[in-house]
């Protein structure tokens, strides 16, 4: 589904986007057309959220690692096949695709648990999260926030603040 996002004040078209992942830095944008501000529904505050165990999970990594040994296997299978109907020179195309798909996955998947097993992936997020802690400690950062609708987390609300 397509998003489309206008600029509160000036109404400009400042962001169109389908399916996205949610990015963690500061969703306060400037509209290019009048300098306003306004919400980048993408971006989060990380220091609002609770902790994304689901990306430090390692299975799905090894679920990927599986479907790409099944795809490598499968074209290592088809390589010694000819495809019936298929013309000489274009037999070697899909055993190709296949190996070069699961061999893709099953690095990819490896990179993933290591960026994890190694603790990288701890430091990025700790380095993510001071970063937004840090935004988020300033008042007037977090007015306008609140000011452009984002859900403000209770404990950064100011006292006897209504939001
Ligand atoms: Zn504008």
């Amino acid at each position: 589904m397509k998003t489309v996002v206008r600029c509160p004040s000036c109404g400009t078209k400042v962001l169109t986007f389908e399916n996205y992942s949610v990015q963690y830095k500061s969703p306060i944008k400037q509209c290019r057309q009048c300098g306003s501000d306004y919400l980048d529904p993408r971006c989060v505050e990380l220091a609002g959220e609770p902790f994304p165990d689901r990306d430090f999970k390692l299975y799905p990594y090894l679920v990927m690692t599986g479907f790409g040994a099944f795809l490598l296997w499968r074209g290592i299978h088809l390589s010694g096949m000819r495809v019936l109907g298929e013309p000489e020179e274009t037999q070697w195309f899909l055993p190709t695709m296949f190996i070069i798909a699961g061999a893709g996955m099953i690095l990819a998947s490896i990179i993933g648990m290591i960026y994890i097993k190694s603790g990288l992936k701890a430091k990025k997020y700790k380095r993510l999260y001071d970063e937004s802690l840090e935004r988020m400690s300033d008042k007037y950062y977090v007015r306008t926030l609140g000011l452009l609708g984002y859900p403000v987390p209770e404990q950064f609300r100011e006292k006897g603040e209504e939001q």
